[in-house]
């Protein structure tokens, strides 16, 4: 059984007392879930967040770590860092990460491993950009990405790894993949993960939708067969708007 896993990234936005507010807010409005939920602040913020949330069942993630464990990198940090402060996740490979900042699949691929060595688990963003959906090379180029970025990665630690397929178009401009067509790729991430694993590790491993999920949207994505937990942006950063997702 896949515990569906529902993470808000909050990208650059919130400051300490507003990452503080947040919480306060969010804690108050939620009750039991079935659901594990992840809230991934700027680093920054990530030491207040973690001391409010530890008692909490709301995990806390980063948005980027770097591959190295220490020294001369300048305005890098490590995984024992984020680990030191409780962090359990650590996004890789968002595509405002690939295109902004030119991260290419080799090095996204060493900090999965590197997160993984360190026990972070991480969320591997993997997308098409719109002209390439159009191209018809959407799963083509997804599964480039993701045979990259799980080489090296083993047996035992592949379910470890999330999976948020994002497709680049979606993400931040209101446009949602359809459901179905949202499912079509993340069952497709499956059969990748099962041709570079096994069936059993590819129906233990997370697979999340992301782009333009909102309180009105993601019944319908979360009923998907193949997909077990959404990476939200925008939405995520109103509490009433996050508490209504994770209550989906
Ligand atoms: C994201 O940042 O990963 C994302 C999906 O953003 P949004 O929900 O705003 O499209």
């Amino acid at each position: 059984m896949r515990v569906p896993v529902i993470a808000g990234n909050w990208k650059m936005n919130k400051n300490n007392d507003e990452t503080k507010k947040f919480i306060q807010e969010f804690e108050k409005l939620m009750g039991e879930t079935e659901v594990e939920v992840v809230i991934c602040p700027t680093f920054t913020s990530l030491a207040s967040a973690a001391q409010m949330l530890s008692n909490s069942s709301v995990k806390l993630g980063a948005q980027n770590m770097s591959w190295e464990d220490e020294g001369a990198f300048t305005g890098e940090v490590s995984a024992e860092m984020l680990l030191d402060l409780g962090v359990d996740f650590v996004i890789l490979g968002h595509s405002e990460r690939r295109q902004i900042f030119n991260e290419k699949d080799e090095i996204i691929n060493k900090k999965v491993v590197k997160a993984l060595e360190k026990g972070l688990r991480p969320i591997l963003c993997v997308g098409e950009t719109l002209e390439e959906r159009e191209d018809k090379k959407a799963f083509e180029i997804v599964k480039d990405q993701l045979i990259k970025g799980f080489d090296n990665v083993s047996k035992n630690e592949a379910s470890k790894v999330i999976v948020a397929y994002e497709p680049v178009w979606a993400i931040g401009t209101g446009k949602t993949a359809s459901p179905e067509d949202a499912n079509e790729m993340a069952s497709f991430v499956r059969s990748i993960l099962k041709e570079l694993f096994t069936e059993a590790i590819s129906e233990e491993i997370i697979i999340q939708y992301g782009g333009s999920v909102k309180p009105a949207n993601v019944e319908e994505i979360m009923n998907q067969a193949d997909i077990d937990g959404a990476l939200v942006g925008g939405a995520s950063l109103k509490p009433k708007d996050f508490i209504e997702i994770v209550n989906f």
